[in-house]
């Protein structure tokens, strides 16, 4: 896989990032949001180098989300939250996520606003987030986190939600993988 040449059928082309096909001429991946027009990727990036960047995300801790509605009170979701400090609230109409709803939401959007606890939880969430695939690489999902500035996203497999994943849980695999030797303290 050293060829850093674009692969392509017909008018799409695989993201040399994470595989996705896009449609030849796109800016950004579809799935990892990946500079296409650039196609700059290092080669250590590559699909199917060999590099510990390209372990699964699944082998990460994945976080038990918490699930509402668009309707749900703000109200409601900040008390599951504050349950389960660590994961994020993803926000679901039917089987698709059309938000997600976090910590830092809250501080930014919520405290010192006491009247939006009683709006739908849709008004002060996040919509649309960039979501990971259980396919995905720890790259891709560095790579989303990083672009988008993102600290949880929710995680699928083919349609289903299956979880959500931290920026900290990401940040810790990499430090584990490639600091370790560094003593403590200095
Ligand atoms: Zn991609």
């Amino acid at each position: 896989m050293a060829d850093t040449e674009p692969v392509k059928a017909g008018n799409l082309v695989a993201c040399p990032l994470c595989g996705e096909w896009n449609i030849e001429g796109a800016d950004h991946c579809e799935n990892c949001l990946a500079d296409l027009a650039a196609l700059d990727v290092p080669v250590t990036a590559q699909p199917g180098a060999e590099t510990e960047f390209n372990t699964p995300l699944t082998s990460l801790r994945v976080l038990r989300p918490v699930v509402v509605a668009p309707e749900t009170p703000v109200r409601d979701v900040v008390a599951r939250l504050r349950d389960e400090p660590d994961t994020a609230a993803v926000v679901m109409r039917g089987s698709t996520v059309v938000g997600i709803f976090t910590e830092r939401d809250v501080l930014k959007r919520i405290v010192g606003r006491p009247e939006r606890l009683d709006d739908p939880v849709e008004r002060w969430m996040t919509p649309d987030p960039v979501i990971l695939r259980d396919s995905d690489t720890i790259a891709v999902g560095l790579h989303k986190m990083a672009v988008g500035g993102f600290r949880h996203l929710p995680l699928v497999h083919g349609d289903e939600l299956v979880g959500v994943v931290s920026g900290s849980d990401l940040l810790i695999w990499f430090l584990i993988h490639y600091f370790e030797g560094v003593p403590a303290g200095s």
